[in-house]
Parts: structure tokens; C-alpha cells; sequence
């Protein structure tokens, strides 16, 4: 039995599925999961991130929020947490970088929210002496000040396509034709969540929503806007994002979205829309939508880059000018990733970001 089989067998018997349907499979089937049963970093994985290009990215990450905990009067005790941690890495670089702030690591309680459980041995032996918690989903957070990270973990959840015909929606779904999977069309229906969008699309454009990404930067903002806290929160994507974004990476190349199930990385750009307005709804206050590069360049990542490169050179040197370009150019990472900063409405916002 594979992935393929198992889909084959849902659709013969509800009929076609949703894109989102596709992707929790893919993802996070118990057995076949790509997340659930691999680490899926790295060179000899399928795709890298911020944090496993440079330690520089979690160390100025995790300075950001110990300010803003600083600013916020050093609360004690708090939770530390970071949704969907990979193999650990920004947790530990974030660590390293703030043993240096009075008080932090005593105040502080490290809680990961991560489905894989792949992933969370990887994590385990990373973070081997800062004993996290984890957890499945972020309602179990504790009610307590919050400062929070989130790498490429919005661009994991489970995205609904549609594409618009007239006032009305046709949803993208995944049926069977001979035997193999292959898009198609559901019948226009009105959907009350895309209302919004009929002031900004045409007939055929295609539109994406991330259905479980609202109630979770509302449970994050409901914590920060009651108890105090920050959170940073870095992905690709938009503010209200127009066309098709769903892709598959499988070796550090792009892959077809069907024909590997289970065996690439699949990921859709965030509607960074989506998040602000649910925080707002929280009483949170959220940052304007940020570069990566003009961020990390606000943080000071070029001092922190020189200050790595002093003792290097050769091959070394090279890997650190190349990391910074990487994280920071606008023809690399430096554009199309983002950050949205969310704080409490009488609070300043984290370093780096403007309201
Ligand atoms: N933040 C890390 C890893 C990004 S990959 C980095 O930057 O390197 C996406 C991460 O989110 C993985 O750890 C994956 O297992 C986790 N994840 C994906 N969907 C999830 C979900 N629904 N709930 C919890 N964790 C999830």
C-alpha cells in the first residue's frame, strides 16, 4: 500500500477531494505523511530554509524577541514557543544568541508546536537540555505571556482552491481519470468566505484560502493581546495573494503537484491578509508586512555577518557571503519571503518592524 493507493481508494469512494484533503494526506497522513515519516532538510533532503542556511537568521530572530520581551517589562514566567520547528535549528541558534539577556533563559518555557513525529526526535536531540513540550496544535499553549517563532510552517497548512465564475466559485478538486489523478472542477457555488474577493478578481482567476491558518493567529493573538508577548512570523507570500501557488519540491527542484504523493514537499504561498485581520480580531496589533532582506538588514545581519567572517576564509568565507546574499538579495530569499509582526496593541512593535 502507498500514498497513490490509499488516494485512489478515498476518491473511488467519496468521489473527488479537495486540495486541501490532497495536502493533509500528503503531508500528514499517519503512515504515508511526507512530514510524518521523514526529515526533509537539508542537502540530501528536498528543500532548505532560512534557518539551515545560516545560524545568523535565528540568532537575530531570537534577539528581536528578547527586546521585545525586555520592552514588554521581562515578564516571568513565559512561553517561548515555535510553530513547526524542523529540525530544531532556529530554536537553538534563537537559545545561543539570548544566553546573554538577563533573566530570558530563567523566564523563559520552550514549547514547540509540531506534528511530525519524525521531526520532534530530530528536535529532541537538537534542543537536548532546554526540555520542551510539544504539541499538536497551538489551542494547548499555555494561557501565559507568548513570544513566538514560525518559519515556512503557515506555507505547510492545507489550502482550497477556486476559481471564480461569475458571483460564484467552481472549487479545484483531485478525481481519478483513468486510474491517475487529475485535476478538476467542482460546480460554481457561492462561497461567503471569498465575498471579499469579488472587489478584486475576474472571472477565471483562481484564489486561495488557507482555512486552518485564521483560528490559529487568532489563538496566538488572543494569548499576546491578553497576557503580553510577540510574534514573528516569516513565510512566502502576500497580502491577499491572487493565482495558483500550490507547488511541489522534491530534491531541491520543483516537482508535479500529483505524481509523487507523499514524496515531495508541498507548499502554498500565505495570505498574510488572512493573519493580520484574525489578530486584529483578537485585539492584537499586527507590523506592516515586511521584506525578509529589509528586516534582517534593520537587525543588523551585515555587522553580524562581518563580525562570523573575521577568522574565515577561503571556502568558509565564501559559504557566509553567499548565506547573507541568500537570506537578504531581492533576487534571492530578500523579496518573496515576508514577516508579520504581532504585539499587543499598547506595546511597541518588535524591532525591525513598523506598525
Ligand atoms: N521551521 C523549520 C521547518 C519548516 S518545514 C525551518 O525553517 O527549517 C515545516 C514544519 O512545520 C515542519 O517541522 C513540519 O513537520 C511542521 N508542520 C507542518 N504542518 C504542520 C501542522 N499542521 N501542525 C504542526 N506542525 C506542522
Amino acid at each position: 500500500m502507498s500514498l497513490t493507493d490509499h488516494l485512489t481508494t478515498r476518491i473511488r469512494a467519496e468521489g473527488p477531494i479537495s486540495v486541501a484533503d490532497y495536502m493533509s494526506d500528503c503531508l500528514l497522513h499517519p503512515r504515508f505523511g511526507y512530514y510524518t515519516t521523514r526529515d526533509p532538510l537539508g542537502a540530501a533532503g528536498d528543500f532548505t530554509t532560512a534557518p539551515e542556511i545560516s545560524q545568523m537568521f535565528g540568532e537575530l530572530l531570537g534577539l528581536a524577541l528578547a527586546q521585545s520581551w525586555l520592552d514588554q517589562g521581562a515578564p516571568a514566567p513565559f512561553t517561548l514557543a515555535e510553530l513547526g520547528p524542523g529540525r530544531g535549528t532556529l530554536m537553538a541558534d534563537l537559545l545561543r544568541a539570548t544566553r546573554g539577556v538577563p533573566g530570558f533563559h530563567a523566564a523563559m518555557q520552550p514549547h514547540l508546536v509540531e506534528a511530525s513525529p519524525a521531526l520532534r526526535k530530530v528536535q529532541a536531540e537538537t534542543l537536548a537540555g532546554f526540555a520542551p513540550r510539544w504539541h499538536d496544535h497551538v489551542e494547548t499553549l499555555p494561557d501565559q505571556p507568548l513570544f513566538l517563532v514560525a518559519n515556512e510552517f503557515f506555507d505547510a497548512l492545507p489550502i482550497r482552491q477556486f476559481i471564480r465564475s461569475g458571483a460564484g466559485w467552481s472549487e479545484r478538486r483531485i478525481g481519478l481519470s483513468n486510474g491517475t489523478l487529475s485535476f478538476g472542477l467542482a460546480p460554481a457555488t457561492p462561497q461567503p468566505a471569498l465575498a471579499h474577493r469579488l472587489e478584486d478578481t475576474r472571472d477565471g482567476d483562481l484564489v486561495e484560502i488557507c482555512e486552518p491558518a485564521a483560528p490559529i493567529a487568532e489563538s496566538l493573538a488572543t494569548r499576546i493581546a491578553t497576557h503580553g508577548g510577540a510574534a514573528l512570523i516569516v513565510d512566502y507570500g502576500d497580502w491577499r495573494a491572487l493565482g495558483d501557488t500550490l507547488q511541489a519540491l522534491r530534491a531541491h527542484a520543483p516537482a508535479d503537484v500529483l505524481t509523487t504523493p507523499g514524496e515531495a514537499d508541498l507548499t502554498a504561498h500565505v495570505d498574510f491578509e488572512a493573519l493580520a485581520l484574525a489578530a486584529k480580531t483578537a485585539g492584537c496589533a499586527h507590523s506592516r508586512l515586511t521584506p525578509q532582506g529589509v528586516f534582517l538588514e534593520r537587525l543588523g545581519i551585515t555587522d553580524r555577518a562581518r563580525a562570523l567572517a573575521a577568522p574565515l576564509q577561503g571556502a568558509a568565507l565564501d559559504n557566509l557571503v553567499a548565506a547573507h546574499r541568500r537570506l537578504t538579495h531581492p533576487a534571492e530569499m530578500g523579496n518573496l519571503f515576508k514577516i508579520l509582526g504581532l504585539y499587543p496593541p499598547q506595546a511597541a512593535p518588535p524591532p525591525g518592524l513598523n506598525p
